[in-house]
């Protein structure tokens, strides 16, 4: 594996901030990733965890192909230790992987092109750590002309960054909340290294980035202002930010749902600081899933659940002012 160091009879995963040091035969903190005779190896390289077809508007993706089909996969374990974590009974408990669905790269390609989606999405888990197995796929996806999708953290180290952003087309990357007690509280990582992969990828890669906040209710949700800052003085006010809500799971089983009013608050927030593109998620409303134009804030794009009602762009442009809304359309 090109992302590791040996250091004396152990060697150490350089993939993620973890960087797990692992004798022969010990799994790292992901579970999936293994020293296996003096080399890191993904044991869930062709496994997954069974294929999808969503619209991009479910991962989410609101400036990216509206309405487009996405062969959506991923598989087990992950690198992050969210005690949140909406999908913990394939990432934080040991699942077989006989019980998991085989597929090569060619063939996630050859399905994708089968049922006509535009893009593959690495999702439900994060793919930094099945990273060979979706940077692989991602590859074959541009020479199919695919388009490439990472629903992720972002809790990844600066040259494995490179390679993965470079070869996605649109990435959600989740930023959970903007305090360092949060983050290892929480999730059992850290805040910084998620800023600089998302700066790194904003600002210094094709990838069409959007971000995504879930607000767990006196976890994270004061904190919306310090990131609306950070945001407009690093990334600029055009990023799109999602405020998604937070239902009762894993070892959070015991919190409450986030209301809709803790979600609209931050939207509020976020409008009036000057963001364009704010969203509300997991609890359908209308008028905060609609896309407005940054010029003349006319509805662009008015959603409905997963669903498209209204589209006043053309050519990408606002049909009522000409400007052009920022993203893929
Ligand atoms: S990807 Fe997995 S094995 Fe590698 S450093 Fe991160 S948690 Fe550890
Ligand atoms: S990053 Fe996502 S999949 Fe991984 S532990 Fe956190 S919530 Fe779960």
């Amino acid at each position: 594996m090109k992302y590791q160091t040996v250091k004396g009879n152990k060697v150490q995963c350089d993939i993620c901030p973890r960087m797990c040091n692992l004798s022969d035969g010990q799994s790292g903190f992901c579970y999936v990733r293994k020293n296996d005779g003096g080399n890191i190896v993904l044991e869930t390289y062709g496994y997954n965890t069974g294929l999808a077809i969503d619209p991009v508007e479910k991962k989410p993706l609101y400036h990216f192909l509206p309405s487009s089909r996405v062969l959506s996969f991923g598989t087990l374990g992950c690198n992050m230790g969210c005690l949140f974590c909406q999908n913990w009974h394939t990432t934080k408990q040991k699942f077989p992987i006989n019980e998991c669905e085989k597929a090569t790269p060619e063939q996630i390609v050859s399905t994708a092109l089968a049922y006509e989606c535009e893009s593959v999405a690495f999702t439900y888990n994060d793919p930094i750590c099945f990273f060979e197995y979706a940077t692989d796929t991602a590859r074959l996806c541009r020479e199919a002309g695919l388009k490439t999708i990472a629903v992720t953290s972002g809790f990844i180290n600066k040259e494995p960054a490179k390679e993965f952003f470079n070869l996605m087309d649109g990435a959600n990357i989740d930023l959970k909340g903007f305090s360092e007690t949060f983050y290892s509280k929480n999730c059992l990582a850290h805040l910084e290294p998620v800023l600089d992969s998302i700066k790194y990828a904003v600002n210094e890669t094709g990838c069409i980035v959007e971000l995504t906040t879930m607000l767990i209710e006196g976890e994270n949700d004061q904190y919306v202002e310090q990131e609306c800052e950070w945001i407009l003085k690093n990334l600029g006010d055009t990023i799109p930010l999602h405020f998604s809500a937070f239902f009762p799971k894993f070892k959070f089983s015991d919190r409450n749902s986030t209301k809709f009013e803790t979600l609209k608050k931050a939207y509020d927030t976020a409008k009036s600081m000057g963001l364009k593109y704010v969203y509300t998620g997991n609890i359908p409303d209308i008028e905060t899933s609609t896309t407005y134009c940054k010029t003349c804030g006319k509805p662009l794009i008015v959603r409905d659940g997963y669903s498209i009602r209204d589209n006043n762009l053309s050519d990408g442009k606002c049909k009522y002012c000409g400007t052009a809304c920022d993203g893929l359309f």
